[in-house]
């Protein structure tokens, strides 16, 4: 195919002038054409429309320049390299004609890069996403920097769309059928190391040295960078029946794994195995309409929408804008965690490979020699995933001083105290760190469900004392409650957000009330799940009729995955303060009674083989169902009670101002239970449901039931035509 030569050197050098400039163009001695992304007054590089332009008339520089001998792209940020489209430019396109030209300019502007008849080679350092990966599909060949910060892939369908710049066209012509999918149904990016290893790069250098290995490999290999032989599996999985064998397998999975709520990964199928065997611009017509097809459903809103949560949360204060505005906060260099166990542990790790500095305190050197040989383990599973490197993980365990007996604490920023939930035993403590620590230290606790505020009573210093409550497993969960108490100074809010911030979680700040935001939201819903079960419901329909409904895993098990005994223990205390509408089923008790404490003692509502093995129903729990009335419920009934527990207690946490908005409530479920995305949490799935039909069920059930009354908030939005969100 000729390469469109559409616009004189005259148009293109007054059109260069005239725009802002986001990619700096030099042509080195060589005559080799750099290309340097390099957005001004921001950390990122996207591909909004005016980049692409840019991008473009470099394209037409070139190719009115004969002398050239080859193109490099990198970027001049220092941990991304393209994060992929501008999502706001693409959320925000008001009809299906401004999101297809915003995809064909896109899909042109790569096009022309992949025709040109010189070598390119693209130099990633940092994220190289979406967007930012498909316009090094379109260059001849890749190279990548094997630090942490490179990250390469194609995350579109977890934002429920498809790469559509030529992502899934051009990934299976270059890595084969197989692995694509795997990577683009996945919404997958790999660090160097992997992404060298299954193709989708073609070499690593040192970030100093990418620009110029680039240069190099122009200058020594020349066109037969171009050339790239098709491997036989790879034509092999272009002839029909063998394609046709892979699609219909990897669509049982698919449809095993997303029951259907995720129509992007259907659909990404469809595009990747169909566009195989047209010409590369047919299949470029199958991604386009692909994506706008998906860009107005409801699924792809809700997943946006909570892309633009988590970049919120990034930028978040947590204070009012003058307090934000006069505070100077230093990044934080120095923590001690108190009590080296699950939780203690996960944190020292965590923040340690973080560059910050740790003394993990404990009772004795056993307890501390335990929490150090699992934190060894989380740092062996990120070696072998490739997130970090031997060294690195070795400098991360230097950084952890282990103390089994008082030290001064003067130079911690933030402790955190992660010792075993009990209210003396914290209350002691923080007495004790309140002398040890600096006059800026920062005292926080990882309580899951005791009172900020009384234990910063036991202080002199409780403006001072705030929640700071990870999730377990630490180095998996994203979300931290920032807990306020009644005397928490603003100042110290700001900085336990920023300190959050500084270590890549994902803060949402919350008032001091029994079980904060999250666990408040999901003991309703778990004790319902017991109570179910012990009025008659199966196991399996009380567990089966939530991942129908897009949850991550069934209520019964995630009580297993949690313990018999934790689950109780939160649930009784729950109960004891909500006593209007919470009773801990006695289930839980009963069971603890006899051991079955759930997956760490092998039983429980099922029962837990081997690793990796899905536990079986426990063949034994029905002598555990004490009535019946809830045994001849069907599936959508039991599914709609304990969804509706959720929506109401969630109502209730707006209501008592435990949060500021609704999207902090989503936000929170999403990120901290894995309530399903593509419904944009308990508020936004009650909006779309729409509220009057919400409080007439709640109203029916609560004749016989009283706990299903809804909150006075649900009952004056449904009653006044409100919702909880304003578009
Ligand atoms: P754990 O039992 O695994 O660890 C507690 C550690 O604290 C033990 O190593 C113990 O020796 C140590 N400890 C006890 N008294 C101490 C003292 N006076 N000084 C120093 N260390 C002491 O408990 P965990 O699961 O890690 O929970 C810790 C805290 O985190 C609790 O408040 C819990 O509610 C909260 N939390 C737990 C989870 C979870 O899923 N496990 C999740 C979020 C929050």
């Amino acid at each position: 195919m000729i390469v469109p030569r559409t616009e004189s050197v005259t148009e293109v050098i007054r059109k260069v002038q005239d725009m802002p400039e986001l990619i700096r163009r030099h042509v080195t001695d060589d005559q080799i054409c750099v290309l340097t992304f390099d957005r001004p007054d921001s950390a990122a590089n996207i591909f909004d429309k005016a980049t692409l332009v840019d991008l473009n008339n470099h394209i037409n520089f070139i190719l009115c320049n004969s002398s050239l001998k080859g193109v490099v792209i990198t970027s001049a940020k220092k941990s991304i390299f393209v994060a992929g489209a501008d999502l706001t430019q693409l959320s925000k396109a008001k009809t299906p004609d401004e999101l297809r030209d915003m995809i064909e300019l896109g899909q042109s502007v790569f096009n022309r890069l992949a025709m040109i008849n010189i070598p390119s080679v693209a130099a990633i350092h940092g994220a190289c996403v979406g967007g930012g990966y498909e316009v090094c599909l379109a260059c001849d060949y890749r190279i990548a920097s094997p630090d942490k910060v490179t990250k390469i892939g194609l995350p579109e369908t977890q934002l429920g769309i498809v790469p559509a710049w030529g992502g899934s066209t051009r990934l299976p012509r270059l890595i084969g059928l197989p692995k694509a999918l795997d990577i683009i149904l996945g919404g997958k990016t790999l660090a160097a190391k992997p992404a060298l290893k299954c193709g989708m790069i073609d070499d690593i250098a040192p970030r100093e040295y990418l620009v110029e290995k680039a240069c190099q490999l122009i200058l020594k290999r020349g066109a037969k960078l171009r050339v790239r032989p098709t491997k036989f599996m790879h034509r092999l999985a272009k002839v029909g029946p063998v394609l046709n064998f892979i699609a219909k397998k990897v669509q049982k999975q698919v449809l095993q794994k997303t029951r259907g709520h995720y129509p992007a990964i259907t659909k990404a199928l469809e595009v990747v195995t169909q566009g195989l065997t047209k010409s590369i611009d047919a299949s470029l017509v199958l991604e386009r309409d692909a994506i706008l097809e998906l860009g107005s459903t409801e699924a792809c809103r809700n997943l946006i929408r909570i892309f633009f949560l988590q970049e919120r949360a990034k930028k978040l204060s947590g204070v009012a804008a003058d307090v934000a505005a006069e505070s100077k906060v230093g990044p934080v260099k120095r923590i001690t965690v108190v009590g080296a166990g699950i939780m203690g542990g996960g944190i020292a790790q965590w923040a340690s490979s973080r560059d910050i500095s740790v003394i993990l305190r404990d009772i004795n050197h056993d307890a501390i020699a335990k929490g150090l040989s699992g934190i060894a383990k989380i740092y062996d599973a990120g070696v072998k995933r490739h997130a970090l490197t031997r060294v690195e993980a070795r400098a991360g365990m230097d950084r952890i001083s282990p103390s089994a007996v008082d030290v001064p604490l003067h130079s911690a920023d933030v402790i955190v105290e992660a010792a075993v939930e009990k209210m003396d035993l914290k209350k002691k403590l923080f007495a004790r760190l309140d002398e040890l620590a600096g006059p800026n230290t920062i005292l926080a606790s990882n309580t899951s469900a005791l009172s900020i505020s009384e234990i910063a009573t036991a202080t002199k210093h409780p403006e001072r004392v705030i929640g700071i409550h990870f999730f377990n497993p630490v180095h998996r969960m994203q979300l931290v409650e920032v807990v306020v108490g009644r005397q928490t100074a603003p100042e110290v809010v700001r900085r336990a957000v920023k300190f959050v911030q500084q270590i890549g979680k994902l803060p949402v700040v919350v008032r001091d009330a029994p079980g904060f935001l999250v666990n408040r939201i999901l003991m309703p819903y778990l004790i319902e799940a017991g109570h179910l079960f012990e009025n008659g419901a199966r196991v399996e329909d009380v567990d089966e009729c939530m991942l129908e409904f897009g949850m991550p895993m069934g209520p019964l098990r995630l009580i297993d995955e949690v313990g018999v005994d934790v689950s109780n223990h939160v649930a009784a205390d729950l109960a004891s303060k909500f006593s209007d509408r919470m009773h801990c089923p006695d289930v839980l008790s009963k069971m603890l009674a006899d051991q079955l404490l759930g997956k760490k003692s092998g039983k429980g509502f099922y029962v837990h083989t081997k690793k990796g093995r899905e536990p079986v129903v426990n063949p034994r729990i029905d002598k555990y169902h004490s009535g019946t009335s809830c045994a001849k419920l069907t599936r959508d009934e039991l599914q709609t009670r304990m969804v509706l527990l959720m929506i109401n207690e969630s109502a209730r946490c707006l209501e008592g101002g435990i949060v500021d908005e609704a999207a902090d409530v989503d936000f929170g479920m999403i990120m901290g239970t894995g309530f399903a995305p593509f419904l944009g949490g308990p508020l936004r799935f009650a909006d779309n449901v729409g509220l009057p039909q919400v409080v007439a069920e709640m109203k029916r059930l609560a004749d016989e039931e009283p706990r299903f009354t809804p909150c006075s908030l649900l009952q004056t939005l449904a009653g006044t035509g409100q919702t909880f969100y304003k578009s």
